[in-house]
């Protein structure tokens, strides 16, 4: 390795109303500005609707009020300073690292922006700083933006946090996430991640499920506001909050997630029932009776068993009407933040999970429909069907997956497939054989094409820009064994960038 790359040169970055200096060593993300963009939305709705925002708020500004902000793992103090600069109603931001050079950054970049009053900069290990807080100084709101895995930073966090508040947290590791290493998943996250097209919304929700763990150890559970997947990362914002009777009901917000190695067709598997009783109108709990047989009822071929996923809704509606409020043309990325959002409010929140087009022709090696014929097909049977935010030919419906196969079956009876593609026992063959039940129709559908598109949103970014990979962790965080990391890093993030990259034409490799 080279001197250079030993010393890096320092940088300037100026990025929303913050400008700072990294002395080199410290990682800066670009790419991330959508992310600390979006962060400085949310936490602008999130302080809104605090009590204690009744009086008119200004960012810049300590309210003695206001609210108190932990950024675990700053590293430039960028986000921190961002945060202190452009959210309303903030009383005290802490900028915390384990580096001292990374602290020594934050220090200056405090002073060179005027935030002293605001931002307190800290150097301790993350979690031993939340440890030390989480009895008498808890915080409205805690930042874990790790490079890789956050598993290790919840059991403080979610001790940390204050009744209600708000739990930003990032994972990057989305090889591990997205099922290239089910093993490592699970020992990391404590479930197991399949590679499947809806690969990107199960890394979330194998998130989300992990963060809910940990809350639930100490009688606190989690209500996510919104949940994302963008470029190399995944991130949620979630409230905490505490009530053993509501941890009761947590088994019922999981599931397993029984996944066709031959067609990709999938069924969710609670782990838990909830009924009103009758009589005396309180909750009983149960076990559910009946997992779903040993193979595939359309293609005949087996199951691998994934999860448990978070099984309840990944964004709050209301918060993202409250949100959609807040965003303003002043932000670099407010384009991609508009097309995102308007997106994700239309992802219907109480269906697990998606297909894609592709998986559905390709299967069966058919030519593709067009998603408006799909979509439309769909809402002439009366179920209801949505896009994610996560693909863009992605097929989120209520819709049985006997109704999907047949909708196929009916577009193949009209495009017949070139029968040399159809071998023996393949999932195309098999679901081929199975005769149509539903009636279908192609006829358009008023509501096939959504909203958002209709107004030109930007509704599926491209990576943005050739260095837009997750980069390697700073090495002024990683200490003595960074050679080794870097080393480790280089083959991920080829692997991460593939698996992107394929997710933005049509997600192969999930
Ligand atoms: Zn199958």
């Amino acid at each position: 390795m080279d001197s250079n790359e030993e010393n890096p040169p320092s940088q300037e970055i100026s990025e929303g109303l913050a400008k700072i200096k990294t002395s080199g060593s410290v990682f800066y993300n670009p790419v991330q500005e959508f992310n600390r963009d979006l962060s400085i939305i949310v936490l602008n709705t999130f302080a809104k609707q605090l009590p204690q925002s009744e009086t008119p708020l200004n960012p810049g500004v300590k309210h003695e009020n206001g609210i108190s902000i932990l950024e675990a793992l700053s590293a430039t103090g960028l986000r921190s300073i961002r945060y202190a600069k452009e959210v309303k109603g903030v009383k005290e931001i802490i900028a915390n690292d384990i580096s001292s050079k990374a602290v020594e950054d934050i220090r200056r970049n405090v002073c060179d922006n005027g935030v002293n009053d605001l931002v307190v900069p800290s150097h301790d290990d993350a979690t031993m700083l939340m440890y030390k807080c989480r009895k008498e100084r808890r915080f409205d709101v805690i930042d874990l933006d790790p490079y890789g895995c956050p598993s290790i930073f919840l059991d403080a966090a979610v001790q940390t946090i204050k009744e209600g508040g708000l739990l930003l947290v990032t994972a990057t590791d989305m090889a591990v996430l997205a099922g290239n290493s089910p093993e490592t998943c699970y020992s990391k996250y404590g479930a197991i991640s399949l590679r499947m097209k809806a690969c990107h919304e199960m890394a979330l929700r194998i998130l989300l499920q992990c963060i809910e763990s940990h809350a639930n150890r100490y009688g606190r559970y989690i209500v996510p506001l919104l949940s994302l997947s963008a470029d190399f990362y995944i991130r949620v914002f979630v409230r905490v909050f505490t009530s053993a009777k509501t941890c009761k009901q947590t088994l019922s917000k999981l599931s397993m997630v029984y996944h066709c190695t031959g067609c990709g067709s999938f069924q969710l598997q609670p782990l838990g029932t909830m009924r009103i009783n009758e009589k005396n109108r309180q909750m009983k709990y149960g076990l559910p009776t009946k997992p779903p047989g040993g193979s595939c009822e359309h293609c005949n071929h087996p199951y691998h068993l994934g999860g448990p996923i978070w099984n309840a809704p990944i964004h709050s509606s209301d918060f993202l009407n409250n949100l959609q409020t807040e965003v303003s043309e002043n932000f670099a990325t407010f384009k991609r933040i508009q097309g995102v959002l308007s997106v994700i409010s239309e992802e219907l929140i109480d269906v697990p999970l998606y297909y894609t087009l592709e998986q559905l022709s390709g299967t069966l090696h058919v030519e593709t429909p067009s998603m408006v014929a799909v979509r439309s097909a769909i809402l002439n049977s009366g179920y209801r069907v949505s896009y994610t935010h996560m693909n863009k030919t992605s097929i989120k419906t209520d819709a049985p997956g006997r109704l999907l196969w047949d909708i196929m079956r009916t577009w193949e009876s009209q495009h017949p497939v070139n029968q040399k593609r159809l071998v023996e026992n393949s999932p195309g063959t098999n679901i081929l054989a199975k005769k149509i039940e539903f009636g279908v129709s192609f006829e358009y559908h008023s509501e096939a094409s959504p909203e958002s598109k209709k107004l030109g949103f930007l509704r599926f970014q491209q990576n943005p820009m050739p260095n837009w990979g997750p980069g390697t962790r700073a090495t002024a965080m990683v200490g003595d064994n960074k050679l080794e990391k870097r080393k480790k890093n280089q083959g991920k993030r080829k692997r991460e960038q593939s698996d992107d990259n394929e997710n933005s034409e049509d997600n192969k490799n999930c």
